[in-house]
């Protein structure tokens, strides 16, 4: 049974390995994968060193430098993913220290125990210490799910050095290794965390890719504020029965086609990114902005009165409206105009509230622009 698992250990981390390479070489910019190819690659040769026609005391020095490298990888990934500094140099530095005092420990005192005990301590600071640089960082569940792995296969390392080095110590026949209860238990352990990380790893990576797709699917680029798509998915996620007060404005830049002619389309674009970060700095935190196309923006305040939305309009307008634009030699102030319209049980949908918004814009365009109108279907008390 042993022997059974000893070759299932190596064949499951290579094959997470090959994924993770896969997917660093699919131009996905996912620079976490190469690390995660190399640890799970690097532990996949370190379970197999003893296939090796080498003899013993060469077959665990080539399997520690290998371990060496897998649980440098397995923290690079780490730090990598969660944006860390890699701290490349000492944790380099320190592998070479400990690999020195290892071939020194294999060839010169020719002690098991003493060897298990340096590479095993090596291999959870190895780690430990890139889980505990990353251990705020985690945003999301499958995130979590990979600190706390990485903890565990860290302090697994830990557990080891104490049973082994202590309670079980050997004579440490190098020969006995490779079949030793010691080589077993590694196995086990190492085999279900090992599995338990790699998937870990592997989920982080794929949720950076949905919310990467995400993020394009329903976030406008020129302004980082949702587009339609986003915007209305937003809406749903706080719209739910009950929460059907509040207010949708519906903002556009004044003439905003003159600035485009008379400064340039790239004007015209810093002028639509100042707009999207005066909405930045006068919304309340729970309103939701989108940029619906052109220069022209939707916003929903939740929960606010139709003289709250008139009163927030007005004061983007204000702040807005009296911005320099010197600096993209624009000598006149640009202005926006406003429709608001508050929610109403009539509305069928959140689409009835953005079509009264977009005739009460119309209605503040008619009247000469830099204003804002609302549009109400009947009396209601403001
Ligand atoms: P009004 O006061 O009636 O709103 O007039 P306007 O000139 O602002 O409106 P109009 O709809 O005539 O022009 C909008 C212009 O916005 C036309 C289009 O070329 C320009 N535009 C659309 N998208 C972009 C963009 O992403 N960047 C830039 N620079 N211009 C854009
Ligand atoms: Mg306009
Ligand atoms: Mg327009």
């Amino acid at each position: 049974m042993a022997d059974n698992f000893a070759f299932l250990l190596p064949v499951m981390m290579a094959t997470f390995s090959m994924v993770f390479f896969c997917l660093a070489r699919m131009r996905l910019e996912l620079p976490s994968a190469g690390a995660w190819g190399l640890a799970f690659g690097s532990g996949a040769a370190a379970f197999s060193v003893g296939l090796l026609p080498i003899s013993p005391e060469w077959q665990a020095l080539v399997g520690d430098v290998l371990f060496f490298v897998s649980f440098f990888a397995y923290g690079d990934g780490l730090l990598i993913h969660f944006g860390r500094p890699r701290y490349l140099l000492t944790r380099l530095s320190f592998i070479a220290l400990c690999l020195v005092a290892d071939l020194y420990i294999v060839f010169g005192v020719q002690s098991l125990e003493l060897e298990l005990l340096l590479v095993d301590s090596a291999l959870t600071v190895l780690l430990a210490v890139p889980v505990a640089l990353v251990a705020t960082r985690p945003r999301h569940f499958v995130d979590q799910a990979l600190v706390v792995v990485a903890g565990l296969v860290a302090l697994d390392t830990l557990v080891r050095i104490v049973i082994f080095n202590t309670v079980l110590a050997d004579d440490g026949a190098f020969a006995e290794y490779v079949s030793s209860q010691y080589s077993f238990f590694l196995q086990i352990s190492g085999g279900a965390l090992g599995l338990c990380f790699a998937l870990a790893a592997l989920g982080s990576i794929l949720v950076v890719i949905v919310s990467r797709y995400r993020e394009a699917a329903e976030r406008d680029p020129l302004t980082r504020l949702y587009n339609r798509r986003g915007f209305e998915e937003a809406l749903r996620l706080v719209s739910h029965p009950g929460a059907s007060i509040g207010v949708i404005l519906t903002c556009d830049i004044d003439h905003f086609k003159s600035i485009n002619d008379n400064y340039g389309h790239a004007a015209g674009d810093v002028v639509i990114e100042g707009f999207a970060k005066q909405l930045a700095d006068s919304l309340p935190r729970d309103a939701i902005a989108a940029r619906f196309g052109g220069e022209e923006f939707i916003v929903y305040l939740p929960g606010a009165s139709l003289s709250e939305g008139r009163a927030i309009a007005e004061a983007v307008r204000n702040a807005f409206g009296t911005k320099s634009w010197q600096h993209l030699e624009i000598a006149r102030r640009v202005t926006i105009s406003v429709g608001a319209a508050p929610r109403m049980p009539i509305d069928r949908s959140i689409h009835d509230t953005i079509a009264r918004a977009d005739r009460a814009l119309y209605a503040a365009k008619a009247g000469g622009r830099n204003r804002v109108e609302a549009n109400i279907p009947y009396p209601v008390a403001i």
